[in-house]
């Protein structure tokens, strides 16, 4: 193992840290560590590259745990230097239905993006490898995560993914958000939700932004006032008056419910934003789901 400093981590209030990648300057994935009195939580695990657990320890000596805001591999990619992970159940099929890379797939992508000084260092054996799942637990809208001196709240905001939540510390007065809602909030992916059931979300979400000042997502940071923006955004979606606006993004055409000037910023001056599939705005009587016991798993 090499001696690259993968991880570097903020302070945000007492005991709870943002942590982001300290070998590059390209990347503004983040997670989060949590400590209570009792026990610490790390909310996310970025791409795994580096070890994110052997780097919470530095931190502190508390038991960890690890909760994850949803499946996607930006944020649960360095879950398998844990025990185990807990997460919404709607997310919990589509996580072991996700791609993972081999350790040489990751190192060869931190090496793209690491300072040219490091480049020459990284190597493999510093990527989170996956050899086993490790157990993943069921988390539901209002369950309490005790770290001892208190709870933190689980709420659902699916969306982005079916399970999205956010988990809200009254103590600190923090929502740690995820990706499900910013200003870049994409809702076009087989598994997000309707446009219709993340208003609806939304509006669940909402009714608890006097616990939190300021919402730590996975991508960037914002205020609470970002919900309203994206309740009203929604909508219009529904309304069928949104700006429909028609874009380029990772996955192709994509379309956007705000018209941008330039990309993130938003013509008329606001800042949530959110992609939606036209087809899929309202919700619709669900399908059975067939089983065809094969293997789910792509590896
Ligand atoms: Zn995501």
């Amino acid at each position: 193992m090499s001696q690259v400093q993968y991880f570097k981590a903020k302070e945000i209030a007492e005991g709870s840290y943002l942590i982001q990648y300290a070998f590059t300057d390209k990347e503004n994935t983040c997670c989060y560590l949590v400590i209570g009195q009792d026990r610490a939580i790390v909310i996310d695990t970025m791409n795994g590259y580096g070890h994110l657990r052997a780097f919470c320890e530095t931190l502190t000596d508390k038991p960890l745990y690890l909760v994850n805001t949803h499946f996607h591999f930006d944020h649960c990619a360095g879950n398998f230097d844990f025990d185990a992970c807990w997460m919404h159940h709607r997310d919990i099929a589509d996580y072991y239905d996700s791609r993972i890379s081999t350790p040489e797939q990751m190192a060869e992508r931190v090496k793209k993006e690491a300072f040219p000084e490091l480049v020459d260092q990284i190597e493999a054996s510093d990527m989170t490898a996956f050899t086993h799942h490790i157990p993943v637990y069921p988390l539901y809208d209002g369950d309490l995560l005790d770290l001892g001196d208190r709870t933190i709240e689980v709420v659902w905001v699916g969306g982005h993914t079916a399970g999205s939540v956010a988990f809200i510390d009254k103590k600190t007065r923090i929502a740690y958000t995820g990706d499900c809602c910013n200003c870049n909030t994409l809702l076009g992916f087989g598994n997000s939700l309707p446009v219709e059931t993340y208003l609806k979300n939304l509006l669940h979400f909402h009714k608890f932004e006097d616990q939190f000042d300021i919402m730590y997502g996975g991508h960037e940071v914002q205020p609470p006032t970002l919900i309203e923006e994206g309740i009203e955004l929604a909508a219009r979606i529904l309304a069928g008056t949104d700006d429909k606006a028609e874009e380029p993004g990772f996955f192709g055409t994509q379309t956007y419910g705000a018209k941008h000037s330039t990309f993130p910023l938003r013509e008329d001056g606001k800042t949530f934003n959110m992609t939606y599939n036209p087809e899929r705005r309202f919700e619709k009587a669900p399908e059975p789901r067939v089983i065809n016991f094969q293997k789910r798993t792509r590896f």
